[in-house]
């Protein structure tokens, strides 16, 4: 069958890759320059420098010309060691996911389960840490927002489990869905390893990750024997201090970070997590109306990046989500491994406003009526109403 002419915009309402703003692709149509001349060394620095005043820190943050996948193995192989156990948190795939690296990469790995439908559980984290009387546990690694639940944890409170019983762990934090959407603090946090991505809340296409150093990780780093290379830090490190990288960086998405950087100092941080606090809060509003379960089940874990929504026993997510992709030019996240065809996934991050947001919405509506889904009408009116009521000044 001939595919349907789409007029208009499409709408990429997946938790990542979020929407690329205009500004941000005319940020990056322009020539490639010379990565070793003059004019690149400034753009190093401004990226460098921005990069610090997101992520909250002062250390040394790394750009790897990578997915966050590849930062997640930098976080890795510079401070721990073949054999070396880590304690990490079944929060959902994403968190599977690292998992199963850690393993291969030859490092232990002790998981806490979840249910899939909260954030990690200081109180777990605690009661297994203060056991380790030994100090065998090298690391905890957690994820911040577990983009296939849309469930967040609270990274404060894992540093207070794991100070409070006086243990020496790192803290890594994988933060690819959070950052620059939900508030994010690595010094004031003490998080030795922050890792992230460009797709997400930083608005910009897929393809830069980063590690943001404590000082005690960069300092073990220097001494870790793990075999390493691409990923080394102190390669990067001492590159980057001339304004340069070890290798041919990406220097067109470094364009478009730059002006993401700007774009998010304009509007305001605090202004960019209270816009995804208030769309998430509609996304929910809009999701009770039409009687669907919202995936995660803690109130304090909800996420502002993304929300699941879980459908009816006997209607597959994945049947809604080609419909609407086919009628009303929009994707959804689909759900991942265990949750695949039981839930859909809204990502309401990066740029987006109100507009977008009842697009969105009013698309999952049409959606559920289409795909023979039971629900309530009126969730998508329930939204505006919110919206509406809660004009930002
Ligand atoms: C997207 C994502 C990843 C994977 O990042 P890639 O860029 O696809 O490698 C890892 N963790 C979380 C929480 C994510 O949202």
């Amino acid at each position: 069958m001939k595919k349907k002419y789409m007029p208009g915009k499409h709408f990429l309402q997946l938790p990542g890759p979020s929407n690329v703003p205009d500004r941000i692709l005319r940020a990056m149509d322009y020539p490639t320059i010379d990565h070793r001349g003059p004019d690149f060394t400034k753009l190093t620095r401004a990226c460098l420098d921005g990069m610090k005043s997101i992520f909250k820190t002062t250390s040394d943050v790394i750009i790897f010309p990578a997915s966050g996948t590849g930062a997640w193995e930098a976080a890795l192989v510079n401070i721990l060691n073949e054999g070396d156990l880590v304690l990490m948190v079944e929060t959902g795939h994403f968190a599977s996911l690292w998992n199963k690296m850690a393993l291969q990469l030859g490092i232990k790995t002790e998981f806490l389960k979840t249910d899939w439908r909260r954030g990690v559980e200081p109180e777990k984290l605690f009661d297994r840490l203060i056991k380790d009387t030994e100090k065998k546990i090298k690391a905890v690694c957690v994820v911040h927002n577990e983009t296939s639940t849309g469930s967040i944890s609270r990274i404060n409170e894992v540093r207070e489990a794991i100070d409070s019983s006086s243990h020496n762990a790192f803290l890594m934090v994988d933060t690819i869905s959070g950052l620059a959407s939900l508030e994010y603090k690595h010094d004031e946090w003490g998080v030795d390893v922050t890792i992230s991505g460009s797709q997400k809340g930083l608005m910009l296409p897929p393809g830069l990750s980063f590690n943001a150093i404590s000082e005690k990780a960069l300092l073990a780093s220097n001494k870790n024997s793990m075999k390493r290379s691409y990923w080394d830090w102190k390669e990067q490190i001492k590159s980057n201090e001339s304004g340069s990288f070890p290798y041919t960086p990406a220097t067109n998405l470094l364009y478009g970070l730059k002006e993401a950087i700007n774009m998010l100092h304009e509007e305001g941080l605090a202004n960019v997590f209270n816009r995804h606090d208030r769309h998430a809060e509609a996304t929910r509003i809009a999701v009770q109306a039409w009687g669907l379960e919202v995936l995660c089940q803690e109130e304090k874990d909800y996420s502002s990046v993304l929300t699941a929504v879980k459908l009816p026993e006997g209607h597959n997510a994945d049947s809604l989500r080609k419909i609407i992709l086919e009628e009303f030019n929009m994707s959804l996240g689909n759900g991942l491994s265990k949750l695949a065809g039981k839930v859909f996934r809204i990502g309401h991050l990066g740029d987006f406003n109100d507009l977008m947001l009842m697009g969105t919405l009013n698309g999952v509506e049409m959606g559920l009526s289409l795909a023979g889904v039971p629900h309530q009408k009126g969730g998508a009116s329930r939204a505006s109403e919110y919206l509406t009521n809660n004009i930002v000044k």
